[in-house]
């Protein structure tokens, strides 16, 4: 305006009808009032990626984040996680830099290709940055991502520690003056010479990639939903190996070399007709502390090969005469001639564990599965079936290819779910299976990817994420799990009592 007044050369007009203060020499700063604020070099920059390089061109202090920017964060505080997932603080960085509104790609979520609240990447959180990027004050929030590996720019396997020393990255809220980024070592992640330069900074392609990134992931956000652990651990793995990028990306940026393992579940067009109860049986696993389960028929065999293969897996003289019967029942086989029976009474313990088929149906002993084995398969039928899990409405409106798929997949996260609490509790009575390599004792937690189309369940994925146990412990962590369960019940039975109590 200022402009336009002075060569027009009327800037006499003006007055009176402009605040005197934008009427000053520094008024076109006000647009842009800190060095290294320029978003058109920055495609997407983050909020802590762009607050770092200010810090650095502008020679700020920890004390001037409140002073300036009206960012409250104490010196322990990781400034990259507080700038992630504060609104607060994306609300006073915007209004600091005199935007209209906050930029949308400061928002985690907008770069997930799932549903998913971006907490879910806070609790094992740490700045993941490219070397090369963030030498001229570069980062963003593509960085972050689990999925994306190497920078689409540099090709640099992006890091979440000083490449020097191995350290956390320097990005606690007190840094010293003009070292911030700086490491403890003496190296620096950010360049000031490099930032003022842009020099290594992000190609001039970088926009139209992001761009493109951010299209693909709405897409698939409408269509994807992400079912994590009630407890999640090891989230960054998990998620790397979990969610799946177009093929071309994924070759270039994404690749791992895990050998986690996946499996997907497609609706099939010729279904066999499901059955329909097996929605309603998934209800017990709802309770704080399940007993037992009445396995849905389609899955009944599954169970009892469990038993029955890990039965005849185990060295000789591990099971009794009897309790051997009972493992192989449900596969309708009885003890192999070259049996050997353990020389001991028999055990009414061991004797729990195997499932068992009382008129009719198959029991299964929930006390054989970790609570993060089985829960999952409840926020499934949640997801596939939201309000009426247990009524007819859901058999009436799911097809029967999608009914399939459902119950196909909570059955084999059932088994699984059974094979690996059976080992861990066995383990216990048969020490010799730690030296079983495969069936030695582990327990897993499944990830789990929904994936529509239109309105259609369409595939069910899922990735088994090791729980942080040693072998021995897998035991203790079922009994704890247990103990947890039985302190569930209680809270919530004295919770009813007084309900009822106060009703009355
Ligand atoms: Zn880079
Ligand atoms: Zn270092």
């Amino acid at each position: 305006m200022i402009a336009r007044a002075i060569e027009s050369g009327r800037a006499e007009v003006l007055r009176g009808t402009v605040a005197r203060g934008s009427l000053t020499p520094f008024a076109s700063i006000l647009d842009a009032p800190f060095v290294g604020s320029d978003f058109s070099v920055l495609p997407a920059t983050s909020a802590f990626g762009l607050l770092a390089r200010m810090v650095r061109l502008n020679a700020f202090e920890p004390t001037d984040l409140f002073r300036l920017f009206g960012i409250r964060a104490r010196r322990a505080d990781d400034l990259s996680e507080l700038m992630t997932f504060s609104q607060a603080r994306h609300t006073a960085l915007a209004r600091a830099l005199r935007l209209s509104s906050v930029p949308p790609t400061w928002n985690l979520t907008v770069w997930f290709p799932f549903q998913s609240s971006s907490e879910i990447l806070r609790p094992e959180w740490a700045f993941r940055y490219c070397p090369q990027c963030i030498r001229s004050g570069y980062h963003t929030l593509l960085h972050q991502l689990p999925w994306i590996n190497r920078c689409p720019w540099h090709g640099a396997t992006l890091i979440n520690a000083c490449p020097c020393c191995g350290s956390k990255p320097p990005v606690l809220a007190d840094w010293r003056f003009d070292r911030n980024l700086t490491c403890n070592c003496g190296h620096a992640l950010l360049s000031t010479n490099a930032a003022l330069k842009q020099s290594v900074g992000p190609p001039s392609g970088a926009a139209d990639f992001i761009a493109g990134y951010l299209e693909w992931a709405a897409i698939e956000r409408e269509r994807v939903t992400l079912v994590a652990p009630e407890h999640p651990t090891n989230i960054a793995s998990a998620l790397g190996d979990l969610i799946p990028l177009p093929r071309n990306w994924a070759r270039r940026y994404g690749e791992r070399d895990s050998r986690r393992h996946t499996r997907v579940w497609r609706a099939a067009d010729h279904a066999p007709h499901p059955d329909r109860k097996a929605i309603k049986q998934f209800d017990t696993l709802r309770q704080d502390r399940p007993g037992f389960l009445v396995v849905p028929d389609q899955t009944r065999g599954s169970i009892a090969h469990v038993a029955a293969d890990l039965a005849l897996k185990l060295p000789s003289s591990s099971l009794t005469e009897r309790e051997m019967n009972l493992f192989l029942a449900g596969i309708g086989m009885g003890t192999p001639k070259a049996f050997q029976p353990a020389q001991r009474r028999f055990s009414t313990t061991l004797s729990t564990l195997p499932p068992w088929v009382v008129a009719g149906q198959q029991f299964l002993n929930l006390a054989c599965l970790h609570p993060m084995a089985y829960r999952p398969i409840v926020k499934l039928v949640d997801i596939i079936a939201p309000d009426d899990r247990s009524s007819f409405n859901f058999h009436a409106q799911a097809t029967i290819s999608e009914l399939n798929l459902l119950i196909r997949a909570c059955g084999h996260l059932l088994a699984r779910g059974y094979a690996e609490g059976l080992r861990a509790i066995l383990s216990r009575y048969i020490p010799d299976l730690y030296k079983m390599r495969r069936d030695a004792p582990h327990l897993t937690t499944p990830w789990i990817l929904v994936t529509r189309d239109q309105t259609r369940l369409f595939s069910i994925r899922v990735v088994w994420i090791p729980m942080d146990c040693t072998q021995t412990a897998a035991a203790d962590l079922l009994e704890e799990a247990e103990v947890a369960n039985q302190r569930r019940e209680r809270r919530h039975g004295k919770s009813r009592e007084r309900l009822v109590h106060n009703g009355a």
